[in-house]
């Protein structure tokens, strides 16, 4: 199975980008990044425009095709410019 026909599989209808893939003895490692547009503000529900930092999340042992995967994916943290907003920075969504 192809790296891309992989990510259709795990990523399909979601924005995100493979970045990596290796093959460890406990199956495969997936490395991704969220790429999608800038998300909304749980708080306020405006519109993000700045990257705060992004940090990665890990989903352990998913099993695809009979064999174990890994997904490591890299989330943003973003921030709210609405001075009257009480969350400063927020984490996008990614299902
Ligand atoms: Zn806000």
């Amino acid at each position: 199975m192809g790296v891309e026909s992989l990510a259709d599989v795990l990523f399909s209808g979601f924005d995100v980008r493979l970045t990596r893939v290796t093959e460890a003895a406990e199956g495969l490692v997936v490395e991704a990044v969220a790429c999608g547009p800038p998300p909304c503000c749980p708080g306020c529900n405006s519109e993000a425009s700045r990257v705060h930092s992004s940090y990665e999340r890990g989903l352990a042992g998913l099993p695809v095709n009979g064999r174990s995967v890994t997904v490591r994916l890299r989330v943003r943290r973003f921030f709210c410019d609405r001075g009257r907003c009480r969350r400063r920075t927020f984490v996008e969504q990614v299902a």
